[in-house]
């Protein structure tokens, strides 16, 4: 147990931490600090660094994009770039997107629930003007709470829910500012016939849906038209398999987040909150799903990806991540509208890449030779000796840590051979 950590200065935090963790001195020193950083988070240490790489060939909407992404996955940036170039030569993508979100009133003890569900819609406009007079910026910038609608959630129990517009932010702060002036007002006008007990955002916003579509003439995906249609056919039936089965939902969607995440990271988003939207809108039907579909129609493969993504151009870390900025002169984006439905594009492109490999010669091939390099750094290889390791590495009859160690030494010693030669 250690009391008051926050309130230590920088140097006592890091003697503790010397002397209760493994880090040695030098380590400690050798933490960088980045002051903006340190004033975002409890608790600084140092930044943690991430690999970021650009995906490309992206068109959406008629729009050409090259796309930051942060991951440490070493497949995703060249499944996505795969995906979208494929895309692109059928055209592109076509992507739209809503993005209103929603907070909730959460309240017990109900006697009469749909007494009480009729009453709290006759008011409806004073919530409305509750909430928008908590956070009167948002309305001077052309948004605020839009509408309303009561839930009975049985056990009496209602959720009075508000659907707000909260133009380029994501929207959390503003919509629990908003939803506890109105909790507040309900419990008063309500008194003794229901308890407030929860104002919160909720992070199922599935009013901020995106949709994006691609049809892909099947010769774009194997220019010999048999194997073609036989591989459209399998990547269908992927896609199915995900639709009747949740343990195959679960992977299928991770592909799709594999990309989403990436760049929501990238943007300073908020990936937690995507995360937890998208996972939720796909048990939304009572069994999890895949969040993509693919079906093949005369000689087209077909992709339609749904997605709730409450994504933001300001707020939040956006605006003072020098990083993040950077990542957005990269994109060219300039609403949160326009950033969801690239980000949406990216899902599909990444689900695309992952179907395609797995449906045809397995995702372990290409996956492989995309970890073969962290593979070999993992194993003692320095990062300027890889290029020279990786074919050696390749041709070894199991890609694995005793393979790695046994090229880097192969390696080694014939380097240090020709050295004494
Ligand atoms: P902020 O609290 O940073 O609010 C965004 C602010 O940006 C607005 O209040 C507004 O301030 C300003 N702004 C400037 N230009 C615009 C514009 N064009 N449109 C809209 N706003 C503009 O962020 P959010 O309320 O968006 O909340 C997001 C943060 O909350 C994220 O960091 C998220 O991680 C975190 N969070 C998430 C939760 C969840 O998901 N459950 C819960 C709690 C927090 P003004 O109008 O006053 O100038």
């Amino acid at each position: 147990m250690v009391d008051g950590y926050h309130k230590m200065s920088r140097s006592a935090q890091l003697e503790w931490l010397r002397d209760h963790t493994q880090l040695t001195t030098d380590e400690l020193d050798q933490f960088g600090v980045d002051y903006i950083h340190q004033q975002m988070i409890e608790n600084y240490l140092t930044d943690f660094s991430l690999p970021e790489g650009i995906a490309v060939n992206f068109k959406v909407n008629q729009k050409e994009y090259a796309v930051p992404m942060v991951t440490e996955e070493p497949s995703v940036i060249a499944a996505a770039s795969n995906g979208a170039k494929i895309v692109n030569l059928a055209g592109g993508f076509q992507s739209e997107s809503q993005l209103l979100k929603m907070g909730q009133v959460l309240v017990s003890e109900i006697v009469d629930p749909e007494q009480l569900t009729a009453e709290l819609n006759q008011v409806a406009d004073q919530i409305l003007e509750i909430a928008n007079n908590a956070h009167p910026s948002i309305v001077k910038r052309g948004g605020g709470a839009r509408s309303i609608r009561v839930r009975n959630l049985g056990h009496q129990c209602l959720s009075i829910d508000v659907f707000v517009d909260t133009q380029e932010a994501m929207g959390a702060n503003i919509i629990n500012t908003m939803m506890e002036s109105v909790g507040n007002w309900i419990q008063e006008q309500f008194s003794g016939r229901l308890e407030v007990d929860l104002k919160i955002l909720s992070n199922l916003a599935d009013c901020a849906l995106t949709t994006v579509k691609c049809d892909i003439p099947i010769q774009l995906i194997n220019s010999d038209l048999e194997r073609a249609r036989d591989l459209a056919k399998r990547i269908a039936k992927a896609s199915y398999f995900a639709q009747i089965d949740s343990y195959r939902a679960a992977t299928h969607n991770k592909g799709i987040l594999n990309g989403i995440d990436a760049v929501a990271i990238a943007t300073g988003n908020d990936w937690r909150a995507i995360q937890s939207g998208a996972h939720a809108f796909a048990a939304q039907s009572g069994m999890y799903k895949g969040l993509s579909t693919w079906k093949v129609v005369d000689d087209k493969l077909c992709g339609v990806l749904k997605i709730p993504l409450p994504v933001a151009s300001v707020g939040g870390s956006i605006t003072i991540n020098k990083q993040v900025q950077q990542n957005f002169k990269i994109l060219k984006v300039n609403t949160a509208k326009e950033l969801a439905e690239v980000i949406g594009s990216v899902g599909l492109a990444q689900n695309l890449a992952a179907l395609k490999a797995l449906a045809g010669e397995g995702i372990q091939q290409g996956h492989m030779k995309l970890q073969a390099k962290s593979l070999l750094i993992a194993n003692g290889a320095m990062p300027e000796e890889v290029d020279s390791m990786l074919s050696l590495l390749f041709n070894q009859p199991k890609m694995n840590a005793q393979a790695a160690q046994k090229v880097i030494e192969e390696v080694r010693n014939k380097r240090n051979d020709g050295n004494k030669n």
